[in-house]
């Protein structure tokens, strides 16, 4: 599954430079699949949804970070343990019940993102 920021954040920001996905984003910023990836012009999401990699789509929460899940990979292919959560103070990144992905599912989202 995908991680999540719970309304505990406290915005401290130490997170979102850990993601490898660049999926975290602060609370109110617009969010692409092009920031942090190998993503470029018209993709094909795994969604089967058709977007331009630089689009930007609405924030997820005003308020505090958050993580878009079509981006998060719990950091399968990079590191053992979901860095976000590794580095938060007040362990509010926990896991999305959501979002329910297999290690083959997380990885090929990776290699969607990563080419
Ligand atoms: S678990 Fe990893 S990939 Fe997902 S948001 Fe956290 S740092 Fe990014
Ligand atoms: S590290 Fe935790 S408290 Fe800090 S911005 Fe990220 S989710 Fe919020």
């Amino acid at each position: 599954m995908a991680i999540m920021i719970t309304d505990e954040c406290i915005n401290c920001g130490a997170c979102e430079p850990e993601c490898p996905n660049n999926a975290i984003y602060e609370g109110g910023a617009e969010w692409t699949y092009a920031d942090g990836t190998s993503l470029k012009g018209l993709i094909t999401t795994l969604d089967g949804e058709m977007v331009q990699a630089d689009e930007n789509f609405e924030p997820k929460d005003m308020d505090v970070y958050y993580i878009v899940p079509d981006k998060c990979t719990e950091c399968v292919g990079f590191h053992d343990e979901p860095q976000c959560a590794a580095v938060c103070p007040v362990d509010c990144c926990v896991d999305d019940p959501e979002y329910r992905e297999s290690e083959d599912e997380l990885l090929a989202k990776k290699d969607f993102m990563h080419l």
